[in-house]
């Protein structure tokens, strides 16, 4: 289920518009590394969160952030197929230069993390998360997870 990339970007949030670019702009700096990604999943409805839930892939049963448009999952692409193999470091590299949250530390580098996702990429602090799912509050042009 390789996600088209132009299709999915169109379900993110219009009120940010740089949302928008920054898995494409990750997708031309990996190639220029010489890796090819492909965008696996960008926005999630809850029937597909569930289903992944049951599954043991995410920890949470309701929406996360994929539902709000601010999260990416990069995977490589090996000869057209998706794939999950090897190391994702670079993708935390890259995730930090554009001020994004990678799934693999949780903006927490040196942390161990109990759940590690190193494909996923958010524009979300995870300590944010609950008012962004309470819908109180949404991140504007200029925020940065990091600040
Ligand atoms: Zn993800």
């Amino acid at each position: 289920m390789v996600a088209d990339l132009s299709r999915l970007l169109s379900h993110f949030s219009d009120r940010n518009r740089s949302v928008k670019n920054w898995p494409k702009q990750i997708i031309a700096d990996a190639a220029d590394e010489g890796i090819k990604l492909v965008a696996f999943e960008t926005y999630r409805s809850q029937a597909r969160q569930t289903k992944l839930f049951a599954q043991g892939a995410t920890q949470l049963k309701t929406v996360g952030v994929h539902h709000y448009g601010l999260a990416c999952d990069l995977v490589k692409d090996i000869a057209g197929s998706p794939s999950w193999k090897g190391d994702f470091k670079f993708l935390g590299k890259l995730a930090k230069k554009y001020d994004l949250i990678w799934g693999g530390d949780w903006g927490r580098p040196g942390v161990r993390t109990r759940f590690p996702d190193e494909v996923h990429i958010q524009r979300c602090a995870v300590s944010a998360q609950r008012r962004l799912f309470a819908g109180t509050w949404y991140p504007d042009e200029n925020y940065n997870p990091y600040a």
